[in-house]
């Protein structure tokens, strides 16, 4: 038995289990990865963070490079292990949880964290799990009409590497974000590559990198601890203009088109009718919360999305009290789907839980004071 299981060693799982070595918490991580890194071990080969190195660190240590380099894919993954092994945090690999269950024991109320590891189960009991898994491993394809009967390549940016394989080829490139417009950057320059978005994408401006994502977030956060009316959300989405973008907006490659109608077994069909050959589709339209392992607990809910409550660290579930999720995106936290943010995120959270665990939180029977903010 411990005190926490987190699931997931990616940086939304060492950032919670840096916060809960601290609070001196009993805790494993368990990580299906067979080595560090989370998601950038998966990352396409010239991927960089769009903040400087120092922006892109996790609580406790600085990655190297200061404010004036964009780290590679490679040199993220290389601080991801060595954070894990510098605060020698219990990650396990390679393990992969199956389901979280609720049950009643001598001990009371506790989860069973049910894993496979190798041909072995395992189940190992919890007071508390944090739930850290990513979007990674849960990539999201719109449901355009004809698109099983394509019978061109189709390719979900989770698993592009490199435009090579497209070279001479006749790609579209869908979805109006960071992956859309770096993959475009690149696959344009070997491909005839059109960029088809929703609408039209918005650009940051060229003199501003990823920072500006995590101070706007961090905007909304004060604002919802003083009680203010919150700023608008802009997002992760907008597209920040980092040197391959800017080059191919100056090449004339950055130009986007409204969505076809429905594909054809060759190609598409575009509004108005007309018919165009196509290679290869990449799809850059994101992913949803990777929660399969949760649907034991019945929490999961529209969109793949757990609800979560909205005082204390914001990040524990309304139905599963002894539940936390961490990482997932703006509805678990301003800003936590970055390196950079999710500490704030991860503290407040570690923070609840030792609350709860110690019987503090709910003293009263009142929920706890809100726990985001307090250094
Ligand atoms: P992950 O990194 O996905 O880690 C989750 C871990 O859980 C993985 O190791 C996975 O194997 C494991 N796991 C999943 N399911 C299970 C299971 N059932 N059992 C056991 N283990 C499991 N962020 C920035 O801060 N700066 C950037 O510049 C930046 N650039 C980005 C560019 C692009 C194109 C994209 C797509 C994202 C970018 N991000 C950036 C966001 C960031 O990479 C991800 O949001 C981040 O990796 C999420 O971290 P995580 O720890 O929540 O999940």
């Amino acid at each position: 038995m411990v005190d926490v299981v987190v699931i997931g060693a990616g940086q939304a799982g060492l950032a919670t289990g840096y916060y809960l070595a601290r609070e001196g918490l009993s805790f494993a991580i368990l990580d299906n990865n067979e080595e560090p890194g989370g998601a950038w071990r998966h990352g396409w080969q010239s991927l960089r963070a769009f903040s400087p190195a120092s922006w892109t660190s996790l609580p406790g240590w600085m990655m190297s490079g200061g404010q004036e380099k964009f780290p590679t894919r490679d040199e993220v993954v290389e601080y991801l292990g060595a954070y894990e092994e510098r605060y020698k945090l219990p990650v396990y690999r390679t393990v992969r949880v199956e389901s979280v269950r609720r049950r009643r024991s001598s001990r009371g109320e506790e989860m069973i964290v049910e894993a496979r590891t190798g041909s072995s189960s395992i189940k190992i009991p919890a007071r508390a799990v944090v739930s850290a898994t990513g979007t990674w491993s849960n990539p999201f394809i719109p449901d355009y009409p004809g698109r099983q009967s394509f019978r061109g390549e189709q390719l979900h940016s989770a698993h592009y590497r490199s435009p090579e394989p497209f070279a001479g080829k006749r790609v579209l490139v869908v979805g109006g974000g960071n992956s859309g417009a770096q993959i475009l950057a690149e696959v344009s320059k070997v491909a005839s590559a059109r960029w088809v978005t929703l609408e039209e994408p918005n650009f940051l401006p060229d003199d501003v990198d990823g920072r500006v994502l995590f101070e706007r977030a961090t905007e909304r956060y004060r604002a919802r601890l003083e009680g203010l009316p919150e700023p608008p959300a802009g997002g992760l989405r907008d597209v920040v203009m980092v040197p391959p973008v800017k080059e191919a907006r100056d090449r004339g490659a950055l130009r986007s088109v409204r969505p076809f109608e429905r594909f054809t077994e060759t190609g598409v069909v575009w509004p108005g009718g007309s018919e165009e050959r196509i290679d290869a589709v990449i799809w850059c339209s994101g992913f949803r919360p990777a929660l399969g392992h949760l649907e034991p607990l019945g929490v999961v809910g529209e969109e793949g999305r757990v609800e979560l409550e909205e005082y204390g660290a914001g990040t524990r579930s309304v139905v599963e009290p002894q539940l936390w999720l961490v990482g997932y995106g703006e509805w678990t936290g301003y800003a936590s789907a970055t390196v950079i943010g999710v500490g704030r995120t991860a503290r407040s959270t570690v923070r609840e839980i030792e609350q709860v665990l110690t019987g503090e939180a709910y003293r009263d029977g009142r929920p706890p004071e809100r726990l985001i903010g307090r250094a």
